[in-house]
């Protein structure tokens, strides 16, 4: 599948990611999406905090910050964490609390996540 073509459905996925999470009863704001390589520099290029080939370059990346009953919650093992990456998992998606980054949903490509 094209980047391109990834990327958009990437877009979709999210979409639905946050239906799901809202339908749940949590709440979610964004944290990082689209990191800018002007900003951050190109894939394979370290600049910035990003890692040198983050899927946020490249529009196949978002952190969300997640809430529970209101509550800002800090920790990846809380159980609503678990139950949104499974969720995304089913869409196809890779979750990054599989890598200790629980709040970081993204579309594999070409090997990275
Ligand atoms: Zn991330």
């Amino acid at each position: 599948m094209s980047l391109s073509k990834k990327q958009r459905a990437f877009t979709r996925m999210i979409g639905e990611l946050i239906q799901y999470a809202y339908n749940a009863g949590y709440e979610l704001t964004f944290g990082d999406a689209y990191r800018d390589p002007r900003v951050f520099g190109e894939q394979g290029v370290k600049k910035g905090y990003s890692a040198i080939n983050s899927n946020h370059k490249i529009r196949l990346a978002v952190d969300f910050n997640l809430f529970v009953n209101g509550e800002y919650i800090t920790t990846g093992e809380h159980p609503a964490y678990l139950d949104l990456g499974q969720y995304w998992e089913s869409l196809g998606g890779s979750w990054g609390g599989r890598f200790n980054d629980a709040n970081h949903f993204s579309l594999e490509h070409q090997g990275h996540k």
